[in-house]
């Protein structure tokens, strides 16, 4: 077993080093995080602590305060110490790793090394977060132990949302030290490590930025608008929305002026050396300050009169304004669900829409293929790079396998590119592919090889034992995931609760309790679930269908609590949204494994109606579950706890974050890499299964009753005089509050389930009832917005 890390030091507390810092501690890791003291203290401004810390501090607090947030929970904060350089390199000598993010010149990260050579007890690995300075200039004259210790761990902005990490030995680092960096970048901190050599700008950047700057060359030869090739070189291509253009101000665009100037002036002998000369346009963008989002203005920009687009011919902004063909076709093939065909539509297109994307996508993709074997042996090392780091939905190789090895390489030809003799020897060997199933060819050896595929990162379609569903209906589906486990995963769009999810959940349930060991909710998508069906719910009450709605809300009810009364256990796995009925899934559920981005909440009130899928019970069952038997405490504040959380539709911005809500258990699974949430989902019931499950036993609950409603109402009173609330927002806590008091009665014996339930349906449809419900629930379904009405 590799070693496991578990003490840290960053070095640099700018952007990056502040997001390293945080997304350590987000994995639990102890992090020491280190800036210079600041230059301009005068002697006695020196002296004082505060002062000469000031730049680590001020790099934590912006990583509590950024957004997207860095932090999982500002808990995790406290993990994270800070220091300078001056006063605390003393520290280094117990930590396991020292990952530098200083700035990126040559002599500060040499001169900071030579230090730490000194410092850091034998076995402690140095990490630099270079963007693509050389490893052997900036291991200069250093010891051969920190030689064999160190090596380059690239992360990506914003590091807890970036998966990828390039990791790069140098020409002495020990193997070791490479395997326990790559098992400390997967296990630890959920990131896809892909192996990079010791090239300017690795792996992901050096097909990026070529990308970028080669579509920025043909908008310019083609006389195109940034805002047109963008929307070509985005969903079309199997590229995010911020395609080109876009992406280059969110990265900013000095930073990708470095970049590039880092590979033209180091490349001397790449072929395309000159696709790497940014043009005199993008400098001057540059020097007037121009830089992208962070200065609020670059190729695009937001004014009081609309947005605009910086005219590189004029040099001056413009408002933006999309050509109506280029926006007709390119909507046309964004609707084409299959990546692959809808890549494959975009190059047969014979408008300008499918030249230029031709024209750049075959450039780029001889280019990588060029680059294989220099900058990796693997192909699939740089596919993964560009998904994880530039969120391609398909890196280059797998783009060139959707439109075909062999058309595309006849087209390459026909036009006269330069194709690299390892790819004339594929085609030669009679490969039509560079993917097969579970091999790849390696363009090195000029052979298929099999893929190194992570045994955790299977899902319910690697997992399942047979072609056959054991259960299927309309919403839903069950599947063998081997091991006595079976899954159940919705269909639905967006994976939402309509009447087949609902009758699939008891029969799945009894098909689990009959023939397996346990169960494993596993949805697939961006998002676990979005909740109940919102349409039917709404066309339903404006049809006055009581009966149909109060058959659905006990159905789900009942479902639910299938699941909570399973004989054997059932773990939920969500991820993304979880909200409303997809959260009431999991509370149910006997443990969660989630994965670490989950944004989970009982967000009912916001559609004009409270959770009607037994959430109101049981948040009330995990609150008052933790009251040890015995102790005579007032109920009133666990459910006013719980009240707070439905009442303000509090969403969680990660599933640590859950786990304080109450949703989770704090002792539920996280999973810091998405694919490997059903295997680890699976392991957890399995552990279940073998560790003496038995199943839950129903209780009653003493409840506040009247006088806790009264207090509730009060503190709703004071909400709406302070503006807090409107109107009708009270209207539906009011009936929120009986339902957690357990009615008006709920004090004077301990109330079941069943009239809990009973409760939360009644409430539920006199809500669906409500003129204003309605206009919340309409307005949602169209703006995708919750109504303040
Ligand atoms: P930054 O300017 O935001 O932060 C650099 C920090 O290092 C500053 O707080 C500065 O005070 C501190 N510093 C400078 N010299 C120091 C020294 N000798 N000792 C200690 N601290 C020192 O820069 P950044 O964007 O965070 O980049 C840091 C490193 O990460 C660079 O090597 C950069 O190329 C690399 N990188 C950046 C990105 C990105 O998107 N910004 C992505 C990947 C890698």
């Amino acid at each position: 077993m590799t070693k496991p890390i578990r003490r840290v030091a960053v070095i640099g507390a700018g952007v990056m080093g502040s997001g390293i810092a945080a997304h350590f501690a987000n994995s639990g890791i102890e992090t020491i995080l280190l800036d210079i003291v600041p230059p301009n203290l005068t002697e006695d401004e020196k002296k004082v602590p505060a002062n000469r810390n000031r730049f680590a501090v001020n790099g934590k607090t912006n990583a509590l305060k950024v957004k997207p947030a860095a932090f999982f929970h500002a808990t995790n904060a406290d993990l994270v110490t800070t220091g300078n350089t001056e006063d605390d390199l003393g520290k280094l000598a117990n930590v396991d790793l020292v990952v530098e993010a200083i700035i990126e010149k040559m002599e500060a990260k040499q001169a900071l090394f030579a230090k730490l050579d000194g410092i850091v007890q034998k076995g402690t690995i140095v990490a630099s977060n270079t963007s693509g300075l050389a490893i052997h200039h900036m291991v200069e004259g250093r010891s051969d132990e920190f030689r064999k210790n160190f090596l380059v761990m690239h992360f990506f902005n914003p590091v807890r949302y970036m998966k990828l990490l390039e990791v790069v030995p140098g020409t002495e680092t020990d193997p070791a030290v490479l395997e326990r960096i790559k098992r400390c970048g997967e296990d630890q901190l959920g990131k896809g490590v892909v192996l990079g050599k010791d090239t300017p700008n690795f792996i992901g950047n050096r097909i990026g930025v070529f990308s970028m700057l080669l579509t920025t060359h043909l908008t310019v030869e083609h006389d195109l608008l940034p805002e047109d090739v963008d929307l070509i070189s985005g969903p079309p291509m199997g590229h995010p929305r911020s395609a080109s253009f876009r992406t280059a101000d969110i990265v900013g665009l000095d930073t990708f002026v470095h970049v590039a100037d880092n590979c033209y002036d180091s490349l001397v002998n790449d072929k395309e050396r000159d696709v790497f000369k940014s043009p005199a346009f993008l400098r001057t963008m540059v020097e007037q300050k121009l830089l992208g989002n962070k200065t609020k203005g670059g190729f695009f920009r937001k004014t009081k009169a609309g947005n605009e687009t910086f005219d590189y011919k004029t040099l001056a902004y413009r408002p933006s304004a999309n050509d109506e063909a280029i926006k007709a076709t390119t909507k046309k093939l964004s609707k084409i669900e299959d990546v692959r065909e809808r890549v494959k539509a975009l190059v047969a297109d014979e408008t300008i829409v499918g030249k230029l994307a031709w024209k750049a996508l075959s450039r780029t993709l001889v280019y990588s293929a060029g680059l294989v074997g220099e900058i990796s042996d693997d192909i699939e090392a740089c596919d993964q790079a560009m998904r994880w780091g530039y969120n391609w939905e398909l890196g280059p190789f797998e783009t060139w396998d959707a439109i075909g090895f062999e058309a595309g390489l006849a087209r390459m030809k026909a036009d006269g590119l330069a194709i690299p003799a390892s790819v004339d020897k594929m085609l030669a060997s009679g490969a039509s592919s560079f993917y097969q199933g579970s091999r790849k060819f390696n363009l090195v050896t000029g052979e298929y090889v099999a893929r190194d595929l992570d045994p955790r990162a299977k899902g319910v379609t690697e997992l399942r034992k047979s072609p056959k569903p054991a259960f299927r209906n309309g919403g839903a589906e069950a599947w063998d995931l081997g091991d006595g486990i079976l899954g159940l995963t919705f269909t639905t769009k967006a994976n939402s609760i309509d009447s087949d999810v609902i009758k699939a959940i008891p029969e799945v349930v009894a098909l689990a309790e009959s023939d397996y060991r346990g169960l494993v909710i596993a949805n697939e998508g961006d998002h676990f679930c979005v909740g109940a069906n919102l349409l039917m719910v709404l066309m339903g009450s404006q049809q006055k269908q009581w009966d149909m709605i109060r058959g659905t809300v006990t159905g789900f009810q009942s479902a639910v609590q299938r699941i909570k009364y399973a004989s054997v256990p059932v773990v939920a796995a969500p991820f993304g949204m979880t909200v409303g009925g997809g959260l009431e899934i999991c509370l149910a559920a006997h443990a969660t494994q989630a994965y670490c981005e989950t944004y989970a909440g009982l967000v009912e009130v916001g559609v004009g109606l409270i959770p009607g899928g037994a959430g109101n019970l049981n948040m009330l069952w995990r609150a008052l579950s933790a009251i040890p038997e015995g102790v005579d405490v007032d109920p009133l504040p666990f459910v006013t706890n719980v009240f707070k959380s439905i009442a303000m539709a509090k969403v969680s911005s990660s599933a640590t974050e859950a786990q304080q809500f109450g949703f989770f258990a704090a002792r539920d699974g996280i999973s810091m890499d998405k694919a490997r949430l059903v295997t680890e989902a699976k392991a957890r019931a399995i552990g279940l299964a073998e560790s003496g499950f038995t199943p839950v036993v129903p209780r009653a609950f003493r409840l506040p009753g009247e006088s806790g409603i009264a207090t509730l109402h009060m503190m709703i009173d004071t909400l709406v005089a302070g503006g807090f609330a409107t109107e009708y927002d009270a209207h539906i806590a009011r009936k929120l509050a009986v339902v957690l008091c357990g009615g008006a009665g709920g004090a004077t014996h301990p109330v079941t389930e069943a009239e809990i339930l009973a409760i939360e349906c009644e409430v539920f449809l006199s809500l669906c009832g409500e003129q204003k419900s309605q206009d919340r629930m309409q307005s949602m379904l169209a703006t995708n917005k919750p109504l303040r009405n």
